[in-house]
């Protein structure tokens, strides 16, 4: 086994206790583009770069990484920048358990690249970032005074790091771990209402998603939702208010599964009246891929369109706000290209969620336009419009749509920010000139 391997099989907890033996307690990887080489900012830990920048799959040319080991509760924070042309990194900071730190730096730099292309893909002028915690499984995450400990500290560390990456909420972060970010920094976003935040953005992820369906019925045949039947996987903050955009629409029928009964009964009371056919599953059933619709909505979890369900589907269109819908990117998008069904990506539909709350330092107004027009059928960038571009290029050029999108985004992303140029790399050079982790 190499030096690298040996380090990246290590747990977190194993790895953490490598880097204090080494007495390291902060540490980074930095690209240098000139020389087309991730540097590491210790000996020690190069061959790791090396090991990352050697991969095909999950790397692409990530600007920088940043991480520290928490003063307290031994939890490894991370921060990955992967390209800021069009604005400083933005992305979710999320709190997951890993194996391996191979699963953690992986799970970091392709997320980190997943926002770089839902922002620019959005139109929006800010880069790609996503923030990892890996939870050490000897401290109980879900006490409070334990939390506040972490995120402050999670803030401490997007002040070191001047700004070149501002963090948001994702999966396992919530609005009080939002607020203890905001108590040590300027550079986070989803902070909660009444400390200026934008709150919950569930309802115009929802919308979002309406706009990405009626995108490709107007795609297959100048269609609309009125009178179709809708599948919709999770009923939690999106599929919820989703349900209720579709009979706003007129749609014939919505069949809908959650894995918590008491949500299926509380939507089940709410719409009382209205064509909705909703079950209670057990965690894993998937029963819902195989229903007779015109469109299925996964609402519910990652990893649903595979080999296992798409043979099963039903639908003409998927359209939904899961991330990371498709279980292998490449494969599954193929799979349904060949099935002739159209899917609408999920990193196209579900922006609304960081479009909401990107830009708050611009202060509020009503029905704000920079957000609204996103829901729109005229903005260019609009879900409507972008998704129309992806559907009809995917045709011209039989390529799934997916790969497409991908194209797209990837192309806009190196665009430079009209006023701040590409500062997040300048940002990044300052911080190991500086030698910043030595400063502790
Ligand atoms: P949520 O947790 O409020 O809702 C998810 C619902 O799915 C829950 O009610 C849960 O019980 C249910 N569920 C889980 N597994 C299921 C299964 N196998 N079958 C049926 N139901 C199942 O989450 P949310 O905020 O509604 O987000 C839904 C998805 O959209 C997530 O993947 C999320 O990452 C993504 N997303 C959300 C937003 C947003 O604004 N909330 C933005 C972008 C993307």
């Amino acid at each position: 086994m190499s030096r690298a391997e040996e380090l990246i099989n290590l747990s977190p907890q194993e790895f953490i206790r490598f880097l204090r033996k080494q007495n390291i307690k902060k540490f980074f990887f930095v690209y240098d583009q000139n020389k087309n080489n991730l540097i590491s900012s210790h000996q020690q830990l190069q061959p790791v770069a090396d090991y990352i920048q050697a991969d095909k799959r999950d790397f692409m040319e990530h600007e920088g990484m940043f991480f520290q080991i928490s003063k307290n509760y031994d939890t490894l924070q991370g921060a990955f920048v992967h390209r800021t042309n069009r604005g400083q990194a933005a992305g979710g900071v999320r709190y997951w358990h890993y194996d391996k730190m191979e699963d953690y730096l992986r799970d970091g730099l392709r997320l980190a690249k997943g926002m770089t292309r839902k922002n620019a893909l959005a139109g929006l002028w800010w880069g790609g970032g996503k923030g990892v915690m890996a939870h050490n499984p000897s401290v109980d995450k879900y006490d409070p005074d334990i939390r506040a400990s972490l995120y402050r500290e999670y803030g401490e560390l997007m002040t070191s790091i001047r700004g070149c990456y501002v963090t948001a909420e994702d999966v396992g972060t919530n609005v009080t771990d939002m607020a203890n970010i905001f108590s040590q920094t300027r550079f986070t976003t989803c902070i909660p209402h009444n400390l200026g935040g934008s709150g919950n953005p569930s309802i115009p992820t929802a919308r979002g998603v309406i706009c990405g369906m009626e995108a490709a019925l107007k795609f297959i045949g100048n269609e609309t939702l009125e009178g179709k039947t809708v599948a919709v996987q999770g009923m939690g903050n999106v599929g919820g208010p989703l349900i209720g955009f579709l009979f706003d629409k007129n749609v014939k029928k919505v069949i809908s599964c959650d894995v918590n009964p008491d949500i299926v009964k509380k939507l089940k009371d709410e719409f009382a009246g209205k064509n909705l056919q909703v079950n209670a599953v057990e965690r894993g059933d998937n029963s819902i891929f195989s229903v007779e619709c015109d469109i299925l909505a996964p609402c519910a979890t990652g990893a649903v369109l595979n080999p296992q369900t798409i043979p099963q589907i039903k639908a003409k269109i998927i359209c939904g706000a899961a991330n990371n819908q498709l279980e292998d990117s490449e494969r599954d998008d193929r799979l349904l290209y060949e099935r002739g069904i159209i899917y609408v990506p999920d990193f196209l539909t579900n922006r609304m969620g960081i479009v909401n709350c990107a830009n708050e330092q611009d202060g509020y107004v009503n029905n704000d336009p920079l957000i609204e027009r996103h829901l729109t059928k005229d903005w260019e960038y609009s879900v409507y419009q972008t998704g129309l571009r992806v559907l009809k290029e995917s045709k011209e050029t039989a390529t799934p749509p997916s790969k497409v999108a991908i194209r797209m985004a990837d192309k806009l992303s190196l665009e430079n920010h009209p006023v701040a140029g590409h500062r997040g790399r300048q940002i990044i050079d300052s911080l190991a000139a500086d030698r910043w982790h030595e400063d502790i």
